[in-house]
């Protein structure tokens, strides 16, 4: 896992799903929002929310709010970031091994979001490219 190869990934997603809480999101369902948001977005456009998600909520030194700033709805990055351990610094130290006390480079980001994506490939193999129109779910069907 601490070697941070891409191409070595299927090892390091193996090990993931081995951490009980973490299995989970391997397989629990993706929430109606966050398949529609995906889908109006495109696999390009996710993939650059992703990479801003990851610098803006990990890219800095931890704070106290550290462990609970990646929700666990309405986004399928949120669903990929708890699969992969992209979700807080203490996650990337201990699956990544990337030590919390910086901000992280470049290329870990770029990493970081490879993994992202690399679970919604898997998640939502026929994303396209480019988004679609989706309607928006109806009130009353616990939209949100
Ligand atoms: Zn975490």
């Amino acid at each position: 896992v601490h070697k941070r190869e891409v191409a070595d990934v299927d090892h390091t997603f193996a090990s993931l799903q081995t951490e009980c809480w973490r299995h989970d999101w391997w397989h629990k369902d993706i929430d109606q929002h966050a398949v529609n948001y995906a889908r109006r977005k495109g696999r390009v456009q996710i993939e650059a929310r992703a990479h801003e998600i990851l610098r803006q909520n990990i890219g800095k030194e931890p704070d106290a709010w550290d462990g609970r700033q990646t929700p666990k709805e309405g986004n399928i990055i949120y669903y990929a970031q708890h699969a992969t351990a992209t979700c807080c610094r203490k996650c990337v130290e201990y699956w990544h091994a990337i030590p919390q006390d910086r901000t992280l480079s470049e290329d870990e980001l770029g990493y970081l979001t490879a993994l992202v994506m690399k679970y919604i490939d898997l998640r939502m193999p026929d994303l396209a490219e480019q988004g679609i129109p989706v309607p928006s779910i109806r009130k009353g069907n616990k939209a949100k």
